[in-house]
C-alpha cells in the first residue's frame, strides 16, 4: 500500500495550490482529481467568464473606435470563434497546471477520492479501485451549481452557468436569474454582444451584498446598456417552451430564447457527515489551521463556505499545507479582495458603509469620482469612483470599493493598504505614477480630508 505525508482530494485552486505548496515544503504528495485540474476555476468559472469578457469588451471598444479616431467598418461577433479562444485559454492553463505539479513531484492520480478514515482515501477511476495511506488529507471539493426545484433546469433552454459558457451560438435573449456577481458579469458580457438580457433578482437590488452606491452605480449603468433589471419580486416558476417563460408571484411574465440561472452554489460534501466530519449550513467547519473537525483532515476553498472565491481557495490552500508540515500561518479575512467583471469592474475590500454602521463603527466616507482622473478620459472610462470608507475612532480604513475601469487591479493597492493597516494620510502620502488611475487611490485618501487637488 502506498503512503504519503499528504493526499489532497480536488484540483481546482484550493487543492493544486495547496499540494505544490507542501512538495515545496518537501512532503510527499498525491492529489486525486476526478476531472481535469484547475476545478471550476480554470474549467468552467473565473478563466472562461474571463476569456469570454474580454472578446465582448473588444467588441465593445471597436464600436467605439472612432471616439478615438479609427475608422472601422461594421463589426460582428463569431461567437463559436469567441468559444473557441476561450477553451485554447483553458487547455494551456491546464497544461501550466499539470506540469507545475509534476514539476514539483506531486503525484496526479486520476479518479474519485473518498475518504474513508483518518489516514485512508479510497480512489475509483474506470481501470480500478485502490487504498492510499497518508499522515493529512486535504479536502478540497469545491461546489457546483444548485439546482433549485421548480426552475427546470434542462441544461438546454434553461441553464446553469457551465452549460452556458458552452452554448454554440449567442441567443438572441436572455432571462438571468439571480443579479448576483455571476447575474452582473453574464450580463455586462451578454448586452456587450448585443444580447437582450432582463435580470430578475427577489432581493430589493442588484448586488445585494455590495455596497449601496455601488449596486446603485452599476444598475444604472446597465439600465443605460439596455439591460432590463426586475427587482424585488421573486420568481414563482420557469419553463422551456419553444424559449423560456417566467412567472414572477405577481403573475407577471417574461420571456425569452434562454434563461441563465445564476442563483446559488452547493458545497460537494456528500459523505463528510457520515464519517464524523462536522457541517456548519452545509459547509464544513474548520479552524485557524483549515483543520476540520477530526484532526489530520483538513478542508479549504469552496466547501468551507466563507466567500467562494478562487484566490481564497489558494489562501486556505497554502495555510494548510503549511500546518501539514508543521508550520503555523493564518488568514485575515478582513483583508480579503474580490473583484466582479461587469462593465465597468468592481473592486472591494472591507466593510461596505451600512456594515460598518451596523458593527457601530462611527465612519466617515468619500466617493471620488474617475472623471476627475486625467487617465479615465484617456480611456474614455469616465464612469465610477472609488468609496473610502474609515473608522473615524481609530483612522483605519475599514473598506474601500471601486467601480470603473480596471477596478481589479486598483483593489489590490486597496487591499494591502488595508492588510498592512495603513491610514488613509499614509495612503496618501505614498507617490502615485502619473497618468494612472491609481492616483485615484491616493486622491480619494486625500479627499477624505478635503484635500484632493482634482477634486
Ligand atoms: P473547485 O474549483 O470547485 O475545484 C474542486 C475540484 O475538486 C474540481 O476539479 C472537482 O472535479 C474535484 N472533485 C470534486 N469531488 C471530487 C472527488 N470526490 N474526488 C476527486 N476530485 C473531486 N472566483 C474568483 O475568485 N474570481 C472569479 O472571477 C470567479 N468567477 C467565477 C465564475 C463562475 C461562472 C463560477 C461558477 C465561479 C467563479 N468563481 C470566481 C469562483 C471560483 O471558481 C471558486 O471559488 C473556486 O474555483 C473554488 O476553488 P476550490 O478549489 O474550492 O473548488
Amino acid at each position: 500500500m502506498q503512503t504519503y505525508d499528504l493526499i489532497v482530494i480536488g484540483g481546482g485552486p484550493g487543492g493544486y495550490v495547496a499540494a505544490i505548496k507542501a512538495a515545496q515544503l518537501g512532503l510527499k504528495v498525491a492529489l486525486v482529481e476526478k476531472g481535469q485540474v484547475g476545478g471550476t476555476c480554470l474549467n468552467r468559472g473565473c478563466i472562461p467568464t474571463k476569456a469570454i469578457l474580454e472578446s465582448a469588451k473588444l467588441f465593445q471598444k471597436i464600436k467605439t473606435a472612432s471616439k478615438f479616431g479609427i475608422k472601422v467598418a461594421d463589426p460582428t461577433v463569431d461567437y463559436a470563434a469567441v468559444i473557441k479562444h476561450k477553451n485554447q485559454i483553458v487547455t494551456k492553463l491546464i497544461k501550466g497546471v499539470e506540469f507545475l505539479l509534476k514539476k514539483n513531484g506531486v503525484e496526479l492520480m486520476r479518479g474519485v477520492g473518498k475518504i474513508l478514515e483518518r489516514g485512508r482515501v479510497e480512489v475509483t477511476n474506470e481501470k480500478q479501485k485502490s487504498v492510499l495511506e497518508c499522515r493529512n488529507i486535504i479536502l478540497a471539493t469545491g461546489s457546483e451549481p444548485a439546482l433549485i426545484k421548480n426552475f427546470n433546469i434542462d441544461e438546454k433552454n434553461i441553464l446553469t452557468s457551465t452549460a452556458f459558457l458552452n452554448l454554440a451560438t449567442l441567443p438572441e435573449s436572455v432571462l438571468i436569474i439571480g443579479g448576483g456577481v455571476m447575474g452582473v458579469e453574464f450580463a455586462s458580457i451578454l448586452a456587450s454582444f448585443g444580447v437582450k438580457v432582463t435580470i430578475i433578482e427577489a432581493l430589493e437590488r442588484i448586488l445585494p451584498v455590495e455596497d449601496q452606491d455601488i449596486s446603485k452605480t452599476l444598475e444604472g449603468l446597465l439600465k443605460k446598456k439596455g439591460v432590463e433589471i426586475v427587482c424585488g419580486i421573486h420568481l414563482e416558476e420557469i419553463k422551456s417552451e419553444t424559449g423560456v417563460v417566467a412567472r414572477l408571484a405577481d403573475g407577471t411574465t417574461y420571456q425569452a430564447e434562454k434563461a441563465l440561472i445564476t442563483i446559488g452554489r452547493k458545497p460537494n460534501i456528500e459523505g463528510l457527515e457520515s464519517i464524523g466530519i462536522k457541517l456548519v449550513d452545509g459547509s464544513v467547519e474548520i479552524n485557524e489551521k483549515m483543520e476540520t473537525s477530526i484532526p489530520g483532515i483538513y478542508s479549504i476553498g469552496d466547501i468551507t463556505g466563507k466567500y467562494l472565491l478562487a484566490h481564497l481557495a489558494s489562501a486556505q490552500g497554502k495555510i494548510a499545507a503549511q500546518a501539514c508540515a508543521g508550520q503555523e500561518a493564518k488568514i485575515n479575512y478582513d483583508a480579503v479582495p474580490w473583484c466582479i467583471f461587469s462593465i465597468p469592474e468592481i473592486g472591494r475590500v472591507g466593510l461596505t458603509e451600512l456594515a460598518a454602521k451596523r458593527a457601530g463603527l462611527k465612519v466617515k466616507t468619500v466617493n471620488f469620482p474617475y472623471r476627475a482622473l486625467g487617465r479615465a478620459k484617456t480611456l474614455e472610462a469616465e464612469d465610477g469612483f472609488i468609496k473610502i470608507i474609515t473608522d473615524e475612532q481609530n483612522q483605519k480604513i475599514v473598506g474601500v470599493h471601486i467601480i470603473g475601469s480596471n477596478a481589479s487591479e486598483l483593489v489590490a493597492t486597496a487591499g494591502l493598504a488595508m492588510s498592512a493597516g495603513l491610514t488613509p494620510e499614509a495612503v496618501a502620502q505614498a507617490i502615485y505614477s502619473h497618468p494612472t488611475l491609481a492616483e485615484g487611490l491616493g486622491e480619494a485618501c486625500e479627499a477624505l480630508f478635503g484635500q484632493a487637488i482634482h477634486f
